[in-house]
């Protein structure tokens, strides 16, 4: 049986307007959706289909504040069999410490019931908010574990995985013995949206909680800025056929007609 862990994380969801908080170091989430990162949506859907393929179970992890233990219970909804949850403290962020805490957590889920290491860890290739690229492949040579990023298709051959990462005008294909990781990318899958039968298992889930932290990594947030507002106008030129005077005066001045 394969066991694959998929490594996700609750960020603001698209489309929300973003604050700053007054200091000027954090997002301020009074009014934020949230939501797990796409690239890390299509993750926990190719494990649970490799699951379902070649039989197996997948775990889902995230280090976050207590409420993402929501994007885990998503995860379940949608097939994964175990949620654990790595609460943050809200201190420093940095993607080296949150690489050596989730490396420390896999370690501790490997050695907790003997079964060793899973076999394929899934990150998403960068998260959605702050879209660094790092803490998967940190990750990955924490434990000492192969990585490639940029993940568009995954088979598993045996003691195997066989993967193919997007280039400019194509694909290349690298081998891997297990345990390996990967980090997938968008578009490798559509996302199944959770069943009704999905949704009420996930209510059951029990949620593991493993309290872990890391020395700071070398980095430091000076500040978050946001861009200035691109202001879009929109001028009601008529309405019905009297409108079109208007709008042929417009297309001229384009250069369209
Ligand atoms: C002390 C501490 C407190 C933190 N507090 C919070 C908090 O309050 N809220 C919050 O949202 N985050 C918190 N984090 C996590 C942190 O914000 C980022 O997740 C981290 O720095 C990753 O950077 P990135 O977004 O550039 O990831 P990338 O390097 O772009 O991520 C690549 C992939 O790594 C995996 N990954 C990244 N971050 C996580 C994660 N946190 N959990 C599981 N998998 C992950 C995903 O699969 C992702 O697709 C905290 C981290 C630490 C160390």
């Amino acid at each position: 049986m394969l066991r694959i862990l998929c490594c996700v994380k609750r960020v603001p969801a698209p489309g929300a307007r973003i604050n700053v908080t007054a200091d000027g170091l954090a997002v301020d989430a009074a009014h934020l959706g949230f939501t797990t990162s796409p690239h890390e949506e299509c993750g926990v859907e190719e494990a649970v289909q490799i699951a379902e393929r070649c039989g197996g179970e997948v775990t889902v992890l995230t280090l976050g504040p207590p409420e993402a233990a929501e994007q885990l219970r998503y995860a379940a909804s949608v097939g994964a069999h175990r949620g654990v949850l790595v609460p943050a403290d809200g201190g420093a962020r940095d993607p080296q410490r949150t690489a050596a805490i989730l490396a420390e957590a896999i370690r501790r889920l490997e050695s907790a019931d003997g079964a060793g290491p899973f076999d394929l860890i899934v990150f998403g290739n960068e998260s959605a908010d702050s879209g660094g690229f790092q803490v998967g492949v940190r990750t990955a040579y924490g434990l000492g574990r192969p990585i490639v990023n940029g993940v568009k298709g995954i088979e598993i051959d045996g003691p195997a995985v066989r993967v193919r990462r997007e280039i400019d005008g194509g694909f290349e294909v690298y081998e891997m013995e297990m345990p390996a990781a990967v980090g997938v990318k968008e578009g490798i899958n559509l996302p199944r949206y959770p069943t009704m039968k999905g949704r009420l298992a996930s209510k059951r889930l029990e949620i593991e909680i493993l309290d872990l932290d890391a020395p700071l990594g070398g980095q430091t947030m000076v500040r978050l800025r946001r861009p200035a507002e691109t202001v879009s106008e929109t001028a009601i030129l008529g309405h019905g056929p009297e409108a079109a005077p208007a709008v042929a005066d417009v297309l001229e001045s384009l250069g369209v007609l």
